[in-house]
């Protein structure tokens, strides 16, 4: 499969031809620059990374000219034929989690983001409206710089604003969704290592900017707001400022409210201090001895700094820091400035790695040195290729014809319980002490001990909490999201045993205290036998949508985790929180929905995109 991807700007068009079938390689690559009522410049390049840049002058006055213009231009480079059309599209609202098979709804709802991206949305509507003119008969996919950023916590994405404002859609949204998501995959395939065991920090550093924390797999902040006008210092956006400068401009300058968006998008940023957006010419400036080029990159380095170190802060850790964009990628000493005072949380650079970098191939080198337990990844920005393999993805899922009939799945209600090690429970039962066994559980070699512990938080404490056995390799503490308040700690949503970095508690037995960490919110999950994932089409790892009709109705749990393993009786459990909303008290059924089982957006499993140049 051939794919063609737009990229609209205000007053550029890129376009791209990604061949599936082989690598995912750029086939062809161009771009209409710098459009103006006389026409624009057209680069393309057809073949490899080797083939000669060609660029010539052409008439495309606009977006809608230029694509017109495509497939006389394609043609004439031999190619004729792709199967589908990829959009990239700025904003995507909160109603786009993930890529989006076009159609005249999810073109309104496109339209209906624009006041949240003036500059941004109406070029990519121009593009899908030409596009699907043109080629009627392919589909067209919205691929959104949004959509990544959707997992992104109440706690990260509000604003402390009136309530009629955040109705009205105020909140952070994020950018450069594809961008982060793309370098996040290449950084874990660098470190050999699943994007869901790591806890990266993205810098997209190129004319737009911004910084990414990527925890396990899922974007859970960004430097960008509810516009692209917020977070680090850019070519010529400002990045944050307080927003008292408003009211103040207004006041005292006699200034509109679009005299001072158009100013902190077009006139600020790198150009109003130090006179160029380039930071090619405000390097070379510094060099020279320029005294306001030096304070401006000393600003824009101390931002990126700033948020590095918030990001830590976020996540409660980082494993590596990736950077990317033109001056991600090609500035050495701007890397080095934004690393250096990470010494302290055990971040080193290797100084003649960090300068000499090569990114051809889609190389993603480390410039960390031998000693730094915090990796540091370099490696070129591809939007392009991850909105190919998103269309691909998104299609070759709308292939799979469901699986005739439906898919009645068992669900029980988890209480609050604790896996104990040895270690813990010598601590709290005394040495030598046994679990007496209550009763068997559902699955095979669990059983509900007679032994109870109490969960001890800072703000109170939840007694006589069930041990459940046999043993486990590392204590274990299960908790609902509620009794995270009656506790007083907060707990992240996590599948069981994955156990790093999470919160310590205390324990209190019959025979002693112990302080603990292990304390999760399970993350709702179906145990299910190898047999019947092979019956339903569902892998390990991959996440599904359940219906659960009883109580209160019907309600559906996204994201469910399928855990499948030999041994496992199928059965989907939730804990007593998830069980009260959807009002089921006991045992129930809950129906796979079919055909949908990548609702939300993330990387796991079902994201597990291949990446390939
Ligand atoms: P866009 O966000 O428009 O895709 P890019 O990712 O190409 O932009 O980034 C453009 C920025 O990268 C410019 O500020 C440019 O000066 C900077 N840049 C490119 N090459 C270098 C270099 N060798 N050294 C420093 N900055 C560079």
């Amino acid at each position: 499969m051939k794919i063609l991807i737009l990229n609209a700007g205000s007053s550029s068009l890129k376009f791209g031809i990604f061949d599936m079938d082989r690598d995912d390689r750029r086939v062809f690559k161009g771009e209409f620059e710098r459009f103006g009522p006389s026409g624009c410049t057209l680069h393309v390049r057809a073949g490899g990374e080797q083939a000669e840049d060609q660029q010539r002058p052409d008439g495309a006055a606009n977006v809608s000219d230029a694509i017109a213009r495509m497939p006389a231009v394609l043609s004439e480079f031999g190619f004729t034929d792709f199967q589908a059309v990829g959009h990239r599209v700025a904003h995507g609202g909160d109603r786009f989690e993930e890529a989006a098979l076009i159609d005249d709804a999810v073109l309104e709802h496109i339209r209906a983001c624009t006041p949240l991206a003036p500059l941004h949305n109406p070029a990519n509507l121009e593009a899908i409206t030409m596009a699907r003119t043109l080629w009627p008969a392919l589909p067209q996919v919205a691929v959104f710089d949004t959509a990544f950023h959707h997992t992104i916590p109440v706690r990260a994405h509000t604003y402390a604003v009136p309530r009629e404002w955040r109705e009205r859609g105020l909140r952070r949204y994020g950018f450069h969704g594809t961008s982060h998501k793309y370098v996040a995959l290449k950084a874990a395939q660098a470190l050999r290592s699943s994007v869901t065991d790591l806890q990266i920090i993205s810098c997209h550093l190129g004319n737009g900017a911004s910084v990414c924390a990527i925890n396990r797999g899922f974007s859970v902040d960004t430097t960008m707001g509810m516009t692209a006008l917020e977070g680090l210092v850019m070519g010529t956006r400002s990045g944050d400022v307080d927003p008292g400068i408003f009211a103040f401009l207004h006041r005292e300058l006699g200034m509109t409210a679009e005299e001072v968006e158009h100013s902190l998008y077009t006139d600020s940023g790198l150009k109003a201090l130090a006179g160029s957006a380039d930071m090619r010419d405000i390097e070379m400036a510094a060099a020279g001895g320029d005294r306001t080029a030096q304070q401006a990159i000393g600003i824009y380095a101390y931002r990126v700094r700033k948020y590095i170190g918030a990001y830590m802060a976020a996540m409660g850790g980082v494993d590596a820091i990736v950077f990317t964009g033109g001056i991600g990628e090609n500035s050495a000493s701007m890397r080095r400035r934004i690393c250096d005072k990470f010494e302290y949380v055990g971040l080193h650079l290797d100084d003649d790695r960090n300068e000499a970098i090569n990114l051809s191939h889609g190389a993603a080198p480390q410039i960390q040195s031998f000693e730094s337990r915090v990796k540091v990844i370099v490696t070129g920005a591809n939007e392009q290729l991850m909105i190919a393999q998103e269309v691909r993805h998104l299609l070759q899922e709308r292939a799979v014809a469901p699986a005739p009939g439906a898919w009645h799945i068992p669900v029980s209600v988890s209480a609050r319980h604790v896996h104990l090690s040895e270690p813990a429970l010598t601590a709290l039962f005394g040495p030598g002490y046994d679990l007496t066994k209550m009763r068997d559980l559902s699955q095979p070699e669990a059983w509900a001990a007679n032994e109870t512990v109490d969960v001890v938080g800072p703000k109170g404490s939840i007694g006589n909490v069930r041990v459940l056995g046999p043993l486990r390799d590392r204590t274990q503490i299960e908790v609902s999201m509620t009794d995270t308040f009656t506790l007083g700690v907060e707990a992240p949503v996590r599948p069981s045993g994955k156990l790093d970095k999470t919160p310590v508690i205390k324990l209190r037995g019959p025979a002693g205290n112990l302080d603990t960490d292990g304390l999760i919110v399970a993350a709702r999950h179906i145990h299910m036998s190898p047999v019947d994932a092979e019956h339903m089409g569902l892998k390990d790892g991959q996440y599904v949508n359940m219906r659960l009709d009883e109580g209160r109705g019907e309600t559906i749990f996204a994201n469910t985790l399928v855990r499948v393993k030999e041994g496992f009786v199928t059965e989907m459990h939730i804990d007593t929180n998830e069980a009260n909303a959807a009002g089921i008290s006991l045992k129930t059924d809950g129906e796979l929905i079919q055909g949908e089982t990548t609702k939300k957006f993330g990387f796991v499993g079902r994201r597990n995109l291949e990446l390939a140049e």
